[in-house]
Parts: structure tokens; C-alpha cells; sequence
């Protein structure tokens, strides 16, 4: 059964209220008929980078609840979970068996072991694209006290899995069975563009290798009655890539996009996209990342994306570089601007509102992060507290909290509109851009009888949906 074409939200199992029941309580008091779907980022037990190491995708991590509870939500809103397809923890039973025994653990074959890659020279090195100031391997010492290196792109936790070994494609099969029997209908694939090493290149999205991957993945995945929704953040052409192999890609060029068409007043590049943009695709303003800006290269000019960079950096976190070692292509090497999408747009309500209502009013299923469905400021206390600057966009909100924040009239304004989008039946017929000039943007759908159009003038930053009615036979306007 394909996703409900609904809002869909993107959660912490833990950050909103506490744990999962606390999440249910609170999604279904507020947001019962403004979404279909949520994204629980990962609730398995994990030992790094917010959950991102998972040591198994079986199991629930107790904090959170249990199985029952994620089934209660997958029984009323479509489910997406991650699946963490390039590694899997250090703690899991498989990592753990194969540091007791070595090459004879049956798990051997999960991991990759560097020093049977052949010769890696420097300039080998320098090519691999690399998420942190190091070589991308780990040394370790089994049983036995002989010695190997695996490969580790991300924290020292996160042991990289080797998909040249047919027992990986075991493991997530299981896994993806396992969470489809859970009600999973769409998995976030984390990562997978570091699922190809091959030496002599940037180890990163290497062609066609990481698509017959993914086609494997969404095979099974379809197999079990789901979708995929791979996460890659970087130049567009590969969201067009992933849409034309039949998968889900995400719209990442429309946060830093539409930042620049707000702060400048300029509709000319957004358009451009909105024309052209995957009709499939999954949006999102805000997600537990920053605002990657290699997805926008290609869709800005340069200068515009430094404009941009330059404009939000005052309200972000310490930006994070680029680490690539040989390979420095993003703009000024930044690779992301941590900060809530409320802060990036100064906090403005008429700039926020129109931000969210073009991105409702864009193809695809529109994803609303937690922070900003409570339109939320940084929170620099969490981020000073941490050594992750992406702490500025994930605050830990008590049911009271939630409960005053839905009382604010921005988050007021944008349930309306999230309801509309959720519920108005045009949004299942055809999307078309309209005229407007260079500092306004236009957009319609129709489906049958039903006919809705947003228009946002983006120097006053007003918007207005129009619709038809088809009851009373009338137009109805709603000033968002
Ligand atoms: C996730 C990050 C995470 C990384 C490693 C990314 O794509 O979105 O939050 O740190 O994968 O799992």
C-alpha cells in the first residue's frame, strides 16, 4: 500500500514528552488530523551519535517503550524508520563476536578489513570522503591479541558494513522483514553513500555500484509492501538520480533555497526547481541535520549560496566543514548550518509561514521536523553542552512545553495549513506553477472540482491559499 499523501512528522522517540507513549499522547491530541505519517529517527539501542549506532535494528530501546507502542503509532500513521545500512555498532552481538574471535567468527564478513584492500597510498587517501579528521579506520585487537583495521566512516562506534559479503545483504534483509512486521512502510536509508569502497576513488556514491545496492534494498524492501527513502546530501543531480531507479528522494535543495528566496525576496531559482523538481520526492525545511548546502549547488549560483551562508552563519552554531580531504567542492567548505529553520529565517512568523506553506504547496510528501512544527528557537544551552552543534536543533520538550508552544499563533497559523494539506483533495491531482513576478511566487493544484492555489509575496512575506469549495460552490480564501 503506497503512503498516505498527508503531512508526515519527523520525531525523537524520546524528545517530545519523554518516550513513545508520551510521542502518541502528544500526536494524538494535536496533530491527529494534520498528519499520516511519522519518522521516528532511531529507536534501537545504540551507543553514539543519537542513536545513529544502532546495535541492532530488532529491538527497542527500553527508554523509549516497546514494540507495542511503535505498533500503536504504525496502526493509525504511516511508519518510517532508519535503516542504518552502511554500519552497525561496535557493541552489537555481531561486532562484539568477531573482536572475541577473529577471523573465525562467523561475523567476520560483516566488516571490512582495510588490510586486505591491497596498497593504499596517500593520494589514495586523499581522494576518501571523509566525515571527520581522521583516516576513516579503527584499529582493533581481537582475543587473541593480533591486531586488523576496519573501516569506520563516522564515530569510532559506527563499524562500516561490507556489502562485498552476501551475509550484509542477510542481515538487512532480516531486518527489513523484521521492521515491515512492525508496520514499517517506509524505510530512511542513513548514509548509504558510503556503502562503496573502492580504492583509487572517493569511497562516496561510487557508480553504478551504489545503485545496484539501493535497487537491491527497494526490492526487498517493495517485497515487504515498503518504499525507500535513501539520505544523501549532496549535489542535486543525485535526488534526480534516485527518483529516475523508482525510490523516493528527498527534496534537500528547498531549505537553503527557500532561505535565499525569503531573505532576498527573489522567486526566479525557486521556480526554476519547483518546475523541475522529482514529483515523488519527500520535503523537509528541518530535519535532525543541519542545512546542508552542497544540496544547493547547482540550483543557487555560487555567489547567492555564499550570500546565504554568510546571512544564516550569525544565527548558527560553529558551521561544519566539509571534510573531504582532496575533494573540497562545497561552497567555502561548509557542509551544514545548524540552526532551527525559525532562527535561520530571524524568527520572523510571516517569513516562517510562508516558508512552510510554499514547501506544503511543493511536489512531493511534505516532512515537518518537531522543532518546527513548534516553530522553535536554537537551543544554545544544549549545543554548548555538547560537542555536537546539531544539539542547537533537537530540544528536549516536556508534554508542558508542547502543550504551551501549540498555544503560539505561529504554530497556531502553520496546523491550519498543515490540516489543509492534509485533508483538501487537490493535492492528489496535478500540481502547476503559475505566473507571478520575481519576488512572488505562484502554485496550484487540481483534482477534479478541487482546486487550490497558495500565492506568496516574499518582500511583505503574506500568503494566501484560495480554494474551491465544492459544498457551496464558493472560493474560500485563508490568510495563513
Ligand atoms: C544522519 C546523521 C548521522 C549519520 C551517521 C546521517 O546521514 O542523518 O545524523 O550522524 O548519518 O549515521
Amino acid at each position: 500500500m503506497s503512503l498516505r499523501n498527508k503531512v508526515q512528522l519527523i520525531v525523537y522517540p524520546d524528545r517530545l514528552g519523554g518516550d513513545l507513549k508520551a510521542l502518541r499522547e502528544i500526536v494524538d491530541s494535536h496533530l491527529s488530523s494534520a498528519i499520516g505519517g511519522l519518522h521516528i529517527l532511531p529507536l534501537y539501542p545504540s551507543n553514539a551519535d543519537s542513536g545513529f549506532s544502532p546495535l541492532t535494528h530488532k529491538e527497542v530501546d527500553p527508554v523509549y517503550g516497546s514494540w507495542d507502542d511503535v505498533e500503536a503509532l504504525s496502526s493509525k500513521y504511516d511508519l518510517c524508520l532508519d535503516l542504518t545500512i552502511n554500519h552497525i555498532s561496535d557493541e552489537s552481538v555481531e561486532f562484539k563476536d568477531f573482536l572475541q574471535h577473529g577471523m573465525q567468527s562467523e561475523y567476520a564478513d560483516l566488516f571490512i578489513h582495510v588490510d586486505q584492500l591491497g596498497e593504499i597510498t596517500p593520494d589514495d587517501l586523499a581522494k576518501i570522503h571523509i566525515r571527520k579528521e581522521k583516516e576513516p579506520f579503527r584499529e582493533i585487537t581481537f582475543g587473541d591479541g593480533s591486531t586488523d583495521r576496519v573501516w569506520c566512516t563516522f564515530t569510532e562506534h559506527q563499524i562500516d558494513l561490507n556489502y562485498n559479503s552476501p551475509r550484509t545483504y542477510a542481515l538487512m534483509e532480516d531486518y527489513i522483514r523484521f521492521l515491515t512486521a512492525r508496520g514499517v512502510k517506509l524505510f530512511r536509508l542513513d548514509a548509504f553513500g558510503y556503502t562503496t569502497k573502492k580504492i583509487g576513488t572517493s569511497c562516496f556514491l561510487v557508480e553504478p555500484d551504489v545503485y545496484e545496492i539501493l535497487r537491491w534494498v527497494n526490492g526487498v524492501a517493495a517485497e515487504n509492501d515498503a518504499e525507500i527513502l535513501p539520505e544523501v546530501h549532496d549535489h542535486s543531480s543525485y535526488q534526480y538520480a534516485i527518483a529516475l531507479h523508482g525510490m523516493r528522494p528527498y527534496g534537500f535543495a528547498l531549505p537553503p533555497l527557500l532561505l535565499h528566496s525569503l531573505l532576498d525576496a527573489d522567486s526566479t531559482y525557486l521556480k526554476h526547481w519547483l518546475r523541475m523538481c522529482p514529483r515523488n520526492q519527500i520535503t523537509v525545511l528541518d530535519t535532525h541535520d543541519g542545512i546542508c548546502i552542497p544540496d544547493v549547488e547547482g540550483v543557487l549560483p555560487t555567489e547567492k549560496i555564499q550570500d546565504l551562508i554568510h546571512n544564516v552563519s550569525q544565527r548558527s552554531a560553529d558551521p561544519i566543514l566539509r571534510r573531504s580531504a582532496a575533494n573540497i567542492h562545497s561552497v567555502g567548505a561548509i557542509y551544514q548550518l545548524t540552526c532551527t529553520y525559525y532562527d535561520a529565517l530571524k524568527q520572523n512568523d510571516d517569513a516562517y509561514i510562508a516558508a512552510r506553506a510554499i514547501q506544503l504547496f511543493a511536489p512531493g510528501i511534505p516532512q515537518i521536523y518537531y522543532v518546527g512544527w513548534l516553530a522553535g528557537e536554537n537551543d544554545v544551552e544544549s549545543a554548548d553542552n555538547s560537542d555536537d552543534p546539531r544539539e542547537i536543533n533537537r530540544h528536549r520538550y516536556s508534554r508542558e512545553q508542547v502543550d504551551a508552544a501549540v498555544r503560539k499563533p505561529v504554530v497556531r497559523r502553520l496546523m491550519r495549513m498543515m490540516e489543509f494539506r492534509s485533508n483538501y483533495p487537490a493535492f492528489d491531482g496535478r500540481f502547476a506553477l503559475q505566473y507571478s513576478n520575481d519576488s512572488s511566487v505562484a502554485m496550484s493544484w487540481r483534482n477534479d472540482e478541487h482546486y487550490c492555489e497558495l500565492f506568496v509575496d516574499l518582500i511583505f512575506k503574506k500568503s494566501t491559499i484560495r480554494y474551491a469549495d465544492p459544498r457551496s460552490g464558493r472560493t474560500l480564501t485563508i490568510k495563513c
